[in-house]
């Protein structure tokens, strides 16, 4: 039997970029995990069904990250004033080893998981270690929790420390073996093929990468012209490549199945060219930029190529898991960007940084991110009661005061995919 159900409160969500759609009172009307409609009154045909009622509670879709290291979780907050090749040294890669221990993986994964719930992410794509007991673990633990999310086993052969260098064939079948166990095991958790970035892996094995993918049509996400002593070894690496993307683009992994790179600071225009020809999803990752000495991503000129693009907090070169923390930055970075770029590059609005962490990189799961009909039923409500106010507020202002001056305590309850999500079990 379906279930049919309708959630009421002050409705927000974002159809378009830019724009905020509001029904204050309103009812979303739910059936099994699908939204049937916005309504302002219930039609008559759903006058007998559930009806949970939040009051003069806030109703949002649930927040999307679109990249995010589960194994850099317990590095939150340090060595944040490295550049990315001197921080992954000294801090990330020392942490990754330790994955290779199920009982570490499973403390902090779970706390993880725990956390992302907590600051109402309800799908993440999401990078784990070489590591493939741990990053089995961390896929249970994600489906057990009830959140959506794509994993991966990072693969790395090369230019990396002893520790924590794998051989290329047994990358090859750890990866194959994750993708055949996993690729229909959960219907919200699934494997993502995932080489670190090209300095870490060799032409053979991102070739190998790129043939998995495409034969059992997993998706893959890496990281592309994040920094600029990053895109200085790319070069020496591969002297032939025109460009640091064509180098994943030889091998199948640039937008052959649906592929994320983070980033994305500093791309040539021939760069830009081939993400957008191959609908390739950009990672807008604005904390992390700022705190690696990455610089700031040119996003209006990428949203006006049509790009595909979401936020992501990137924990741990980020340093908070927040969503709405990646909404606020992602606003002041591009007013930031405005002057640089003589006033051209018009600022992002709050409409515009929502509609990116929500239906943005929803869009990666499918009809994820928004209200409207068939879309799946992400919801996050927010009580903003304890914020002070002063005078009356509209349903927009009041989404901004939570984005920018609120936190995890505001969020009342959390559904994803229909359903309503409880506190996950953190192990210790
Ligand atoms: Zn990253």
């Amino acid at each position: 039997m379906k279930s049919l159900f309708a959630v009421k409160g002050n409705i927000i969500y974002t159809k378009e970029l830019g724009k905020f759609e509001v029904c204050e009172q309103g009812y979303i009307v739910v059936e099994d995990d699908e939204i049937i409609g916005v309504f302002s009154e219930l039609e008559e045909k759903y006058k007998e069904i559930e009806v949970i009622d939040y009051g003069d509670n806030l109703l949002i879709p649930g927040f999307v990250d679109l990249h995010v290291h589960a194994p850099q979780y317990p590095n939150i907050g340090l060595g944040l004033d490295k550049e990315l090749m001197p921080w992954l040294e000294t801090y990330t890669f020392p942490e990754e080893s330790k994955y290779k221990d199920i009982t570490y993986a499973e403390k902090v994964y779970s706390r993880f998981v725990h956390d992302l719930w907590k600051h109402g992410t309800t799908r993440a794509v999401v990078f784990g270690t070489i590591h493939k007991e741990a990053t089995k673990r961390l896929m249970d633990l994600f489906a057990e929790a009830g959140l959506g999310a794509y994993v991966g086993k990072v693969n790395m052969d090369r230019n990396s420390p002893e520790f924590l260098c794998e051989e290329t064939q047994n990358s090859i079948d750890d990866t194959l073996e994750i993708v055949k166990e996993y690729k229909d095991k959960y219907e919200l958790v699934k494997p993502i093929i995932t080489p670190r970035f090209v300095p870490s892996c060799t032409p053979e094995l991102m070739e190998e990468l790129g043939k998995i993918a495409k034969e059992y049509n997993v998706p893959v996400q890496s990281h592309l012209s994040e920094n600029f002593g990053e895109i200085c070894f790319v070069k020496e690496l591969h002297p032939d490549a025109p460009f640091y993307g064509s180098i994943y683009d030889m091998y199948g992994l640039f937008g052959d199945t649906p592929t994320i790179m983070a980033h994305c600071v500093l791309c040539s225009e021939d760069e830009v060219n081939l993400i957008a020809e191959k609908g390739v999803f950009i990672a807008h990752n604005p904390n992390s930029n700022c705190n690696l000495a990455s610089g700031i991503a040119p996003i209006r000129r990428l949203l006006a190529r049509g790009i595909h693009i979401g936020l992501g907090s990137d924990v741990s070169g980020g340093h908070t898991l927040s969503m709405a923390h990646a909404c606020v930055i992602t606003s002041q970075v591009s007013n930031i960007k405005w002057i640089q770029s003589d006033r051209i590059d018009k600022p992002l609005s709050t409409a515009d940084a929502f509609y990116l962490a929500t239906k943005g990189g929803g869009a990666f799961f499918g009809k994820v991110g928004s209200f409207e009909p068939g879309y799946k039923f992400d919801c996050l409500v927010i009580d903003d009661s304890c914020l002070p106010h002063f005078k009356p507020l509209t349903v927009m202002e009041r989404l901004q005061k939570y984005l920018y001056t609120g936190d995890d305590r505001n969020i009342k309850a959390r559904y994803v995919n229909g359903k309503l999500v409880n506190e996950p079990k953190v192990i210790a």
